[in-house]
């Protein structure tokens, strides 16, 4: 071992450069990232090559759509979303939003986005049920949208003294599960992807009921700290989740190509890790820093079967036309 400081993406000295042998062979689509034309592209799409990523499902700002169809057009497809982080709730923030769902729509985006951590609500009084939102999901319902939603946050973040304890602001943890139900009967039978294990990886019977009452309701499996925490947890049981409703997951990274991530084991840690959680029986350290867990982080193998793997990777994906 060397005395180099290791990057809070490889804390445990791994060359992501030789990625594990695959369990699975074909096509894998990652359905949730977030590619921004920005210098470290390329090294983005060095790291996904290797990795066996074939195609992505990305929710990139809008300036950026005709720049990356130029290079990557026949690899993209595209997520309609606003800059959730410039969001303020007024008349103009969503006059631009509806403008740019359309745009979105007519350069061929399947589906749009609604962020809805419970920072919107603290910070802003939005949620996707509120009035204030109401016109964007009407106006994405008549485009022909379907829909992906964020819902609730890390488990983590609400309990006493951290970010969202504050109930009263924030909702409680299950309040903020009201709003993905009315998506789901109001926009049915569009189909809803509540993203990151539906937000609650943590609690997979909680999953399993929501996916009971509701068959127009989907999940990705994307974030890496978040999920790897969750399913380190309890791998026998979000295992038995992923299997049972192999038919409404999706495979996705949650990556997120930005200026700031100039390094290779960035990008090739988070593909590294998902191949670790879904295709081997790995149980040990994680190789990614993570302080909002126990230390040191873990990470845990669920070695899905093959033609488990094949519905998360590829086959669901082209059920949503991101694929053929
Ligand atoms: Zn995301």
């Amino acid at each position: 071992m060397s005395d180099a400081p290791r990057s809070p993406a490889n804390r445990l000295g791994i060359d992501y450069r030789h990625p594990p042998a695959r369990r699975w062979s074909g096509p894998i689509v990652d359905a949730h990232c977030h590619i921004t034309n920005c210098a470290p592209l390329s090294t983005f799409f060095e790291a996904a090559d290797l990795y066996g990523m074939s195609r992505f499902v990305t929710m990139s700002p809008l300036p950026d759509v005709e720049p990356l169809r130029r290079t990557y057009g026949d690899r993209l497809i595209f997520n309609a979303v606003p800059s959730f982080r410039d969001l303020r709730a007024t008349d103009e923030f969503r006059g631009e939003w509806m403008r740019d769902l359309t745009t979105f729509r007519s350069l061929g985006a399947p589906l749009c986005k609604f962020w809805m951590a419970p920072r919107m609500r603290g910070e802003h009084g939005v949620t996707v049920d509120g009035a204030w939102a109401r016109p964007v999901v009407d106006h994405a319902l008549d485009l022909g949208f379907e829909f992906m939603i964020h819902v609730s946050d890390p488990v983590e973040w609400f309990a006493p003294g951290a970010r969202y304890a504050d109930a009263a602001r924030y909702g409680t943890r299950d309040a903020q599960y009201d709003q993905l139900e009315w998506l789901l009967e109001y926009a049915r039978p569009r189909r809803v992807i509540a993203a990151h294990m539906a937000g609650s990886v943590h609690d997979p019977d909680f999953i399993a009921e929501l996916m009971r009452r509701h068959d127009n309701l989907w999940i990705d499996t994307s974030a890496t700290k978040w999920i790897a925490r969750g399913v380190a947890l309890a791998p026998d049981r979000v295992c038995e989740l992923i299997i049972r409703h192999a038919d409404r997951v999706l495979f996705g990274s949650d990556l997120v190509v930005r200026a700031q991530f100039t390094d290779f084991d960035h990008y090739a840690s988070r593909y590294w890790a998902h191949q670790m959680m879904w295709e081997s029986d790995y149980r040990g350290e994680s190789p990614i820093d993570d302080p909002d867990g126990p230390q040191p982080p873990r990470l845990a193998g669920l070695t899905l079967p093959q033609e488990t793997l094949r519905q998360i990777y590829v086959d669901n994906a082209r059920r949503w036309g991101f694929i053929d």
